[in-house]
C-alpha cells in the first residue's frame, strides 16, 4: 500500500504583456517545496476591506512559470503517475484553474504544434512504449472518455454518436455496488492495442465534444472531461490479475461569480459558478478536516466517479492552471487556495489485484493432472474419476466376506485409494442406517443394499424420480388447464345459444367474448420452467393494459366483434394460427400421455429388476453360495430396457419442451392479432357509435359506409369506384334515387384512421350537410362503451347498412 497526501503543482501561463511580470514571484530556494508568492497591486489589495495583506504565499510540489514546455510538464508530472499505473496502482492527474489558464492545453494539449502534445497523448505514448518493452507480461488497454455537463454524464466515445446528437444518448449514470465501489452505467470501455487506436478514442472524443458544443451550451469551459486509461495486466500462467486505471482530468472553469473587489468581499464567499466545483470543493473541505466521518461524495456525479481519486485508492496529482495577470489575480488566489487544501488529503492506493476464475480452473485442472500421472506412476495404474463396476462389485464382495468373517483379526484391505475407503464407509454407513446389520438375516440386508451397490446409479434414480415428479406435476396442470377451457368453451357455447343464436359462432372464435386474451393454451403454471411462466403472464398482462379492453362486452358489441372479425384481414392468419396451436396442444397432449406411459414403464422395469436381484441373492443365500459373478442374463435384459425407455422418455421430453417454445411464440402472435383486432374494433366501434347520432339509420346509413378494415379485395373495390367517380357526388348503382353527398367523407374514411378518435361533434363530419346533421340524440350524452341498450343500436345500425352492402355488391 502507498500512502500519499495529493502532489499539487502549479503551472504558469505565458502572459500576453510582460509588464505583468511583476505580479508573482516563484522561490525556489526553499529546497523541499517551493512556493509561488502573489503580489496583489496597491490598487486591487484596497478592495480587501477585511484582508489588508498585499501578498500570498502558496507551496506547491514544484511550480511551473511561463516557460515550462509540455515536456518537462509531462516528464515531472505525468510520468511518475504513468508508471505507477503501469506497476499496478490506480491515478489520476487533475486540472484545475479558471476558464483560459491553460488547463485543456495541459491535459490534452495545443491543436498547433506537435510539440504542444499534452498529457494524454504523451502518456499513452508513453504507456504503450513501455508495454511493448515489457514481455513479462501480458497487458490490455482500454479507453473511456466521459464528460459531464450539468450533473449528466455523456459517453464522448458512444458508437452510436455519429447517428444521434450526444444529447439524445443514453445518459450515463453512477452505480454504487454494495461494496461501494462506483460503476458508470451506459459509458463504453474501447480495446485499444496500440498507441494510434488510443489517440484516435481520443480525437473521437475530442470532436464529438466539439459538436456538441454551442454557443448556449459552453460545454468545454463548463464541463469537465474524464479521458480514462485502464489498464489490465498478468503474468503468463498465472491467475492473478492486476487492474489499474488513470483518470486524465479536465475540469471546467472554477471562475466565481464574485469578481476581483466587488463591494469589498471576502474571496472566499465567492460562489462557483459551477455546481459540480462546488461540491468537489466540500468534498475536498471534508477530506481535508480531522475526524470527519462522512464525505459528501454522492452530491454530484463528478465526485462520485472520482471518489477513488479523492481520498481512496488512488495517487492522485492535481495541476493548477494560474493565469497571472492582473485581471485574475482573484481567481487565481482562489486556485492557490483550493490547491493547499487539496495538499491535505490523503490518499491510500492499493494494488488492485484479483483472481481470474476462469484463469484459475485452468491452473487447477493442469494441477490435478499433474497429481493424477505422479499417482500412476506410483501405484502403476491408471486412476480414473470413478470407480468401475467392478471396482464396485469386488469392494463389496470383500465388505460381505469381512462382515461375515467371524475372526476379529481379519481385516478389510482395500488399499490407499481414497475414492475406495470413502466407497466402503458409505457402504456400512447404508448398512447401519438401514438397521440390516442387526438383524439375523444377512441375507435380507444384502439384499436390501443392492441399491447401494451403485450408489451413482442410486442417485441418478433419485433425481429421475424428483424429474418425474415434477413432469407429473406439469402434466397434471396442463390437463387441468385444458379442462377448463374445455368447460369455458362449453358454457360460451351454452350461454350464446340460450341469448341469441346468432351468436353461435363466437363459440368458435379464437378469442370468446368476455376473454379478450384468447384462450391460453398452455396456462401460466404449465411450462416446465419458472422463468417462463412469468413471461408469459407478464405478457399477457403487459397486453392487457396496453389495449385497456375491458372483460366484459355487451352483447350487442359481441355480435358486432364477431362481425368485424370474420371480415378483417387479419381473421384468415389468426384462424390458421389458431389451427396450428390446438394441433400443437393436441401434440403436447398425446405427447404428454406417452411421457407418462414410459415413465411408468420406467417404475416397472425398477420393480422387475429388483426383485429378480432379491431372487438372485435369495437363492444364492439358500445354496449357501456367493452372489454369482456372471451377470444374469434376464436381468440385463431387463437393464437394457430400461435404458430404452429412459431413452426414449428423454426425447419425448425434449420434443415437449420444443413444442412448449412453439405453443409459446404462436400465442404471443395471436396475442399481438389479438391486441390489433381489438384495437381496431374498438375504434371502428366508436365511430359506428358516431355515425349513429348523425344519420338517420337506415336512410343515410350509406353515407357513412365506414366499411371494416377492408380485406384487400374490398379495399380494391372500393379504390376503383373511387377513383371512377367524376364529381363529388356519387351515385350507387341500382340504388334509385339515393344520392351520396359526401363523396369525401367517404375518401377519409377508408383511408386508415389517422389515429384515436375523438368524440366531439366538431369531429363528427365537418362535410355532411347540415340536414345529415340532426342528432336524435345529443352525441355526449351518448355512452359509446358499455351500454348494452346503446350497443344494440349500433348493431343493428351495422347490420342494416352491412345488408345494404350487401345487396349494392360491395361486400
Ligand atoms: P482552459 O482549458 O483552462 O480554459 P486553455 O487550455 O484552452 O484553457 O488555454 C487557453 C489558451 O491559452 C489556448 O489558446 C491555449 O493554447 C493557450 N495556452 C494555455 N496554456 C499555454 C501554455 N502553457 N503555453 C502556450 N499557450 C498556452
Ligand atoms: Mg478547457
Amino acid at each position: 500500500m502507498v500512502k500519499q497526501t495529493i502532489q499539487i503543482f502549479a503551472r504558469v501561463k505565458p502572459t500576453v504583456r510582460k509588464q505583468q511580470q511583476g505580479i508573482y514571484s516563484i522561490d525556489e530556494d526553499e529546497k523541499l517545496t517551493p512556493s509561488l508568492e502573489i503580489i496583489l497591486p496597491r490598487d486591487l489589495a484596497d478592495g480587501f476591506v477585511n484582508n489588508k495583506r498585499e501578498n500570498y504565499r502558496f507551496k506547491f510540489q514544484r511550480i511551473f512559470d511561463q516557460d515550462a514546455k509540455q515536456e518537462t510538464i509531462f516528464e515531472n508530472i505525468a510520468k511518475p503517475v504513468a508508471e505507477s499505473v503501469l506497476a499496478g496502482y490506480n491515478g489520476t492527474i487533475f486540472a484545475y484553474g479558471q476558464t483560459g489558464s491553460g488547463k485543456t492545453f495541459t491535459i490534452t494539449g495545443g491543436a498547433e504544434r506537435y510539440s504542444d502534445r499534452g498529457i494524454i497523448p504523451r502518456t499513452l505514448s508513453y504507456i504503450f512504449e513501455q508495454l511493448q518493452k515489457d514481455s513479462s507480461k501480458i497487458y490490455t488497454t482500454h479507453i473511456s472518455y466521459l464528460e459531464i455537463y450539468n450533473e449528466c454524464g455523456y459517453d464522448l466515445l458512444d458508437p452510436r454518436h455519429e447517428a444521434s446528437s450526444l444529447e439524445d444518448l443514453p445518459k450515463v449514470t453512477v452505480l454504487e455496488d454494495p461494496d461501494q465501489n462506483i460503476h458508470l452505467k451506459n459509458l463504453s470501455l474501447h480495446q485499444a492495442t496500440t498507441e494510434e487506436e488510443a489517440l484516435n478514442l481520443l480525437f473521437l472524443g475530442d470532436t464529438n465534444r466539439m459538436i456538441a458544443e454551442t454557443p448556449m451550451n459552453q460545454a468545454s469551459t463548463r464541463s469537465h472531461c474524464i479521458f480514462t486509461i485502464h489498464l489490465s495486466s498478468k503474468e503468463p500462467g498465472s491467475a492473478t490479475v492486476r487492474h489499474a486505471k488513470l483518470h486524465l482530468v479536465d475540469l471546467a472553469g472554477s471562475e466565481r461569480v464574485a469578481k476581483t473587489g466587488v463591494g469589498g468581499q471576502l474571496l472566499t464567499e465567492a460562489k462557483y459558478i459551477n455546481l459540480s466545483l462546488h461540491y468537489l470543493e466540500q468534498v475536498i473541505i471534508a477530506l481535508s478536516e480531522k475526524h470527519r466521518s462522512h464525505i459528501p461524495y454522492r452530491n454530484s456525479m463528478m465526485t462520485s466517479v472520482l471518489r477513488d481519486s479523492l481520498g481512496g485508492n488512488c495517487m492522485t496529482t492535481m495541476i493548477a492552471t494560474l493565469s497571472l495577470e492582473k485581471r485574475n489575480i482573484d481567481e487565481s488566489i482562489s486556485t492557490c487556495r483550493f490547491a493547499q487544501r487539496v495538499a491535505l488529503i490523503k490518499n491510500e492506493a492499493v494494488l488492485n489485484e484479483e483472481i481470474d476464475p476462469r484463469l484459475m480452473i485452468i491452473r487447477l485442472q493442469k494441477e490435478i493432472q499433474e497429481l493424477k500421472d505422479e499417482l500412476a506412476i506410483v501405484t502403476g495404474e491408471q486412476r480414473t474419476e470413478e470407480l468401475t463396476e467392478a471396482e464396485f462389485l469386488q469392494l463389496e464382495k470383500q465388505i460381505t466376506s469381512f462382515l461375515e468373517d467371524h475372526d476379529p483379526e481379519s481385516k478389510l484391505e482395500v488399499g490407499a485409494d481414497m475414492r475406495k475407503i470413502h466407497h466402503c464407509f458409505h457402504y456400512l454407513k447404508k448398512l447401519l442406517n438401514d438397521k440390516k446389520i442387526h438383524g439375523t438375516s444377512i441375507a435380507s440386508s444384502e439384499i436390501k443394499d443392492q441399491n447401494s451397490q451403485e450408489p451413482l446409479k442410486e442417485e441418478e434414480y433419485k433425481k429421475l424420480q424428483d424429474i418425474l415428479q415434477q413432469r407429473d406435476n406439469e402434466i397434471n396442470i396442463l390437463v387441468n388447464m385444458l379442462k377448463k377451457e374445455k368447460k369455458k368453451a362449453q358454457d360460451a357455447l351454452h350461454f350464446s345459444s340460450m341469448d341469441r343464436s346468432e351468436l353461435r359462432r363466437s363459440q368458435s372464435s379464437p378469442f370468446p367474448p368476455g376473454n379478450p386474451e384468447g384462450p391460453r393454451m398452455l396456462p401460466p403454471s404449465a411450462p416446465t420452467q419458472a422463468p417462463d411462466s412469468s413471461t408469459s403472464q407478464y405478457r399477457s398482462s403487459l397486453l392487457h393494459g396496453k389495449t385497456g379492453m375491458r372483460e366484459e362486452m355487451s352483447l350487442g358489441r359481441q355480435e358486432a366483434f364477431e362481425i368485424f372479425k370474420r371480415d378483417h384481414a387479419d381473421s384468415v392468419t389468426i384462424e390458421d394460427n389458431k389451427q396450428i396451436l390446438k394441433q400443437r396442444f393436441s401434440e403436447a397432449k398425446a405427447l404428454g400421455e406417452s411421457i407418462n406411459e414410459a415413465r411408468s414403464k420406467i417404475g416397472r422395469l425398477k420393480e422387475e429388476i429388483t426383485q429378480r436381484h432379491v431372487q438372485q441373492v435369495a437363492l444364492g443365500i439358500s445354496e449357501n453360495t456367493a452372489v454369482p459373478s456372471t451377470p444374469d442374463p434376464l436381468e440385463e435384459k431387463l437393464r437394457s430396457q430400461l435404458e430404452e425407455e429412459k431413452r426414449r422418455y428423454k426425447a419425448m421430453f425434449t420434443h415437449l419442451k420444443a413444442l412448449k417454445v412453439e405453443i409459446e411464440h404462436l400465442q404471443l402472435l395471436m396475442d399481438k392479432a389479438k391486441v390489433k383486432l381489438q384495437k381496431e374494433f374498438e375504434a371502428w366501434w366508436a365511430e359506428e357509435g358516431t355515425s349513429l347520432q348523425v344519420n338517420s339509420p337506415a336512410v343515410n346509413s350509406l353515407n357513412h359506409m365506414k366499411p371494416f378494415p377492408q380485406t384487400p379485395e374490398s379495399q380494391h373495390k372500393r379504390s376503383q369506384l373511387l377513383s371512377n367517380k367524376s364529381s363529388g357526388d356519387w351515385k350507387v348503382p341500382d340504388q334509385g334515387p339515393q344520392v351520396v353527398s359526401c363523396s369525401d367523407v367517404y375518401a377519409r374514411k377508408i383511408l386508415p384512421s389517422p389515429g384515436p378518435l375523438l368524440h366531439s361533434q366538431e369531429q363528427s363530419s365537418p362535410s355532411t350537410p347540415l340536414e345529415d346533421r340532426i342528432p336524435e340524440r345529443p352525441v355526449s350524452s351518448v355512452p359509446l362503451t358499455g351500454d348494452s341498450r346503446t350497443d344494440s343500436d349500433i348493431l343493428a345500425f351495422i347490420k342494416a347498412r352491412q345488408s345494404i352492402l350487401q345487396r349494392t355488391g360491395f361486400q
